[in-house]
């Protein structure tokens, strides 16, 4: 191992408009931390701290506790001066004490990091003091009580051990709640703070048998640990494998100056948007408490106020609560503190400006004075992304290659989802309404527990409200709902985050974890029972809704229309029949580069004839049954070409094993045998003899066109006739015949002379002549290595990733199952090289097939056709090696077009 490095700087330090630091160091400062010294640099009003680096949690693994204390000891303590400089307090200090809170950072935002722990620094002599120089008491012992409550929870550990079991010092809570008769945590007396300090500490020495730390120092040290092992933690680990963020990024720590929010009328907390997060509007939005801290918002103990009076008025119309209610109960921060409003209206204005993106932002009132504390890129729906770039664009506080880059490819699938029929929504059953918190249409089973989404294929995950646990659960669920909770809820920023559609805070909903079962307009609903929510609406509705397909319309059409003038490579899609065509179309694709003829045999008629085929002994069997086939096929290509109108269409020919269109039920091989005439013990062996020990490298591809070519001369037919017919209607047509597995030359060679053959010869027959290609797919490595020659006499070739991703990492894609979640799991493999293409191994295999089969033929088509044309990373990499086109499923069209353009912009910039 390295020795550390004693000299460089692990600890930066931010507040009072200076900074060591700033947003560009965002790898070593933590996403937080990098903004709190971009944002004190910039003169928004931050509470002094410091960042220890994410270098040093690193040093942390590697080196263990003590050794890495020794290492930024004498920083930490340098800027825990510099801190009371500023504040005009002292950490520890009885009389005039600073409180510090203690956060995490990587730099990327995570929800599953270490929570952060405020008022680090009191203790029962510290309390007092606090209390005599606030002239506060309640106000000093509710810190108290709030930091005993976190730290035991956080960095002590004391936490619910199960999903039935409560939070330990919630539960006292709730009891002394009950034995007061009070409801709201804001009715404690002085003396009620003071026994649940008490109470609080006696659990955690039950519970662990340790002490709670009184001394100040010991509490901080702990901390910063603490953080640096939640990096390690089972939720952040999660997260990053489900993001693809590597281990050694590690996480800053960030410490930073206490300002309270919990000191009285004047003072409160709030989280505000410089946009609306699920629709992209561009309207300033938050939500605040007064007289509260920290996550007090978000955690939907009180439910919230909003920040400006129209977002407050748009609320109550959902919460169905009259303007007078809303005035006197729940009134806008516009309303109730006017100046401080107008101090934030015009930091999140700067903010926004500065970053240039719509930020999310963290605010604190300390009696009357306003302080900023984070401010980050907000987390969005797909909707709100694309009409935020193309917003920002107008607004010219963007570029157009800049609003490209805005669009996160994978997210635009939201947009293509299927939503609610508005037809079907006539007929629904509302039967709650709660906040439209992540847009989008849910319909799918109830399940009250994160642990039981995977119960239901769709399942719609109803919870009081969520936390950070239940993060997988999210993920695998249809939609989130939640009884508590407003917009910026856990689950709701979390479902927005992941696209997920959600509805938060219906506070009509009661939900009883015990029983697994919701109470709502006198109706008991169980697990596993059907709900839809309408993430757009807010709207509950009772059973299944019907869905529709969505368009491609407004802000999403214009993103298209800018990717196309950005991006040279062409996008196709992969379709079987004319109306995966016409949808694709609409996606904007430009050509077929993948038709599958096999999947045209299973239709039931076809199905017979395709077997007769394949168990007759002679060439005379065989033909006779291809000629059944041949009209049918003749018209799936009319079909697909007329639906296409002129673009090309890349058609292969059959390509699986024989095997897996023969039945083995007895009674259709008894159907089958009596339709041909044949014995069922002859049919029975034929079928024995097609079996293979590894059908993936065994008899298919052009090995099937090679050994039986009167199935290439039939398909080729039926390709040119259906050219030849649509030519006589005026409708012209690009075919490219493709030959599948071709691993040789002569092999390729041998069915381009038969398709040539046959073309001349039904060009003879017709008295007319159509355009065609004749290309192969490269899919075994071998044809990559030998491109040079192949290509002298294809006229295209496209990349079959999936196959050629298959052998030559040797994995069959059919067992991979096996072990490819383990491999991903211990990171192994970074990524399964199906879906995100290996571009260090098979991409070589692509690079190298492509350059050689153009230093042969420089007119060569190159296209991909594996699932991997449209993954943005493989479209990218598609594109720096000079492809032609990528293909990919209709649905993942939009998604290819801007990767594409993405790529293209890219490639200029670097
Ligand atoms: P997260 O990453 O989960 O947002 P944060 O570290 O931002 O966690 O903080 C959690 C809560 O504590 C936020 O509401 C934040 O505003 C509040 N908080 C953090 N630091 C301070 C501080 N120095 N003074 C007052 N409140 C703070
Ligand atoms: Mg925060
Ligand atoms: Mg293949």
């Amino acid at each position: 191992m390295e020795l550390a490095n004693k000299t460089k700087t692990r600890v930066y330090t931010f507040g009072n408009k200076k900074a060591d630091g700033n947003s560009s160091m965002r790898n070593l400062l933590g996403g937080k931390g990098a903004n709190l010294a971009e944002m004190s640099a910039i003169g928004i009003p931050v509470p002094p701290g410091f960042t220890i680096s994410t270098e040093v949690c690193t040093e942390y693994n590697q080196l263990g506790k003590d050794e890495v204390i020794n290492l930024i000891n004498s920083e930490v303590e340098l800027a825990v001066a510099k801190i009371e400089k500023t504040m005009n307090t002292k950490f520890g200090d009885a009389k005039n004490p600073l409180l510090l809170s203690v956060r995490s950072g990587a730099r990327v935002s995570m929800p599953g990091m270490m929570d952060t722990v405020l008022n680090l620094g009191l203790n029962d002599d510290v309390v007092e003091g606090l209390a005599k120089k606030t002239k506060n008491e309640r106000f000093a012992w509710d810190s108290y009580r709030r930091f005993v409550q976190m730290y035991g929870g956080v960095v002590m550990g004391v936490k619910a051990i199960n999903k039935e079991d409560l939070d330990p010092f919630e539960e006292i809570i709730d009891n002394l709640k009950e034995k007061r008769g009070i409801a709201l945590d804001t009715e404690f007396t002085v003396q009620d703070l003071k026994d649940l300090v008490f109470d609080f500490k006696k659990a955690i020495y039950r519970r662990i048998g340790k002490e709670f730390p009184a001394n100040p120092w010991d509490q901080l040290w702990l901390a910063v640990m603490a953080v640096f092992d939640s990096w390690n933690g089972k939720r952040a680990v999660y997260y990053r494998n489900m993001h693809g963020y590597p281990a050694d990024w590690g996480t800053a720590v960030n410490v930073q100056a206490m300002v309270f929010g919990n000191m009285g009328e004047n003072s409160g907390t709030g989280v505000c948007f410089t946009r609306d997060a699920g629709s992209g509007e561009n309207l300033f939005n938050g939500e605040y408490l007064i007289n509260a801290q920290g996550e007090d918002v978000v955690a939907g103990v009180r439910t919230p106020q909003q920040i400006t009076k129209i977002g407050s008025q748009r609320w109550s119309e959902l919460a169905q609560i009259t303007e007078k209610q809303r005035k006197n109960s729940y009134p806008s921060l516009e309303e109730v503190m006017p100046e401080i409003f107008k101090e934030l209206n015009d930091y999140q204005q700067i903010l926004e400006n500065h970053y240039r993106d719509m930020q999310d932002m963290e605010f604190t009132i300390q009696e009357g004075k306003l302080w900023i504390l984070q401010t980050r890129n907000g987390k969005r729906t797909g909707a709100a992304m694309v009409k935020i770039a193309m917003d920002l664009l107008k607004q010219k506080l963007i570029s157009e290659e800049e609003a490209l880059l805005r669009i996160e490819p994978n997210k635009l699938d939201e947009l293509l989802h299927p939503v609610f029929d508005p037809k079907a929504l006539k007929s629904a059953h509302v039967i709650a309404q709660g906040l439209p918190a992540s847009p989008g249409a849910a319909t799918g089973q109830l399940v009250f527990f994160a642990e039981d989404a995977d119960k239901f294929k769709n399942s719609i995950l109803t919870r009081i409200e969520t936390s950070p646990e239940d993060l997988e659960g999210m993920n695998l669920a249809k939609g989130i709902l939640t009884a508590r909770g407003g917009m910026t809820s856990h689950a709701a920023v979390v479902a927005r985050g992941m696209g997920k559609c959600c509805v938060s805070g219906a506070g009509a909903l009661k939900i009883n974890y015990k029983t697994k079962t919701m109470w709502v307009e006198g109706k008991e609903y169980h697990e596993g029972d059907w709900i839809s929510i309408n993430g757009s609406t807010g709207n509950i509705i009772d059973g299944k809704v019907a869905t529709i397909e969505p368009e491609l319309t407004g802000e999403f059409a214009e993103v298209m229309k800018l990717s196309d003038r950005y991006s040279s490579m062409k996008v196709r899609t992969n379709a079987d029949t004319p109306e995966d065509a016409k949808v694709a179309r609409n996606f904007g694709a430009t050509g077929i580069g993948l038709t599958r003829t096999e999947h045209m045999f299973f239709e039931v008629d076809r199905i017979k004839a395709m077997r007769e085929m394949i168990l007759s002994d002679t060439v005379k069997g065989r033909k006779q049954a291809l000629a059944k086939l041949l009209p049918m096929q003749r018209e799936d290509f009319e079909g697909i070409f007329e639906a296409m109108e002129g673009l090309p269409v890349t058609i292969r020919l059959l390509d699986p094993p024989l095997h897996e269109f023969v039945p083995h039920q007895l009674a259709t091989l008894r159907e089958l045998a009596d339709e041909m005439h044949v014995s069922l013990e002859s049919v029975k062996i034929k079928v024995a003899d097609l079996e293979e020990f590894n059908p993936m490298l065994g008899h298919r591809g052009c090995r099937l066109g090679n050994t039986y070519p009167e199935i290439t001369e039939m398909q080729t037919r039926a390709i040119i006739e259906a050219a030849l017919n649509l030519k006589k209607k005026g409708i012209e047509t690009k075919p490219e015949i493709m030959v599948p597995l071709v691993g040789t030359y002569d092999e390729f060679v041998a069915q381009e002379t038969i398709i040539r053959t046959t073309a001349e010869a039904i060009f003879a027959e017709r008295k007319d002549k159509v355009d065609y290609f004749v290309g192969t797919m490269i899919e075994i490595p071998r044809a990559a290595l030998l491109a040079d020659k192949i290509a002298k006499r294809a006229d295209f070739f496209s990349f079959g990733t999936n196959d050629l991703t298959q052998m030559t990492f040797g994995y069959s894609r059919d067992d991979a199952g096996k072990f490819l979640p383990i491999y991903l799991e211990q990171g192994i493999l970074k990524h399964d090289p199906f879906e995100v293409l290996d571009q260090e191994g098979v991409g070589q295999l692509v690079t190298m097939g492509t350059q050689r089969g153009r230093s042969t033929n420089p007119k060569l088509k190159v296209g991909i056709c594996g699932e991997h044309g449209g993954e943005p990373s493989s479209v990218e990499f598609c594109y720096n090696n000079g492809l032609d086109y990528v293909s990919c499923s209709p649905y993942r069209v939009p998604i290819a077009r801007v990767a594409s353009a993405q790529a293209a912009i890219k490639a200029i910039l670097s």
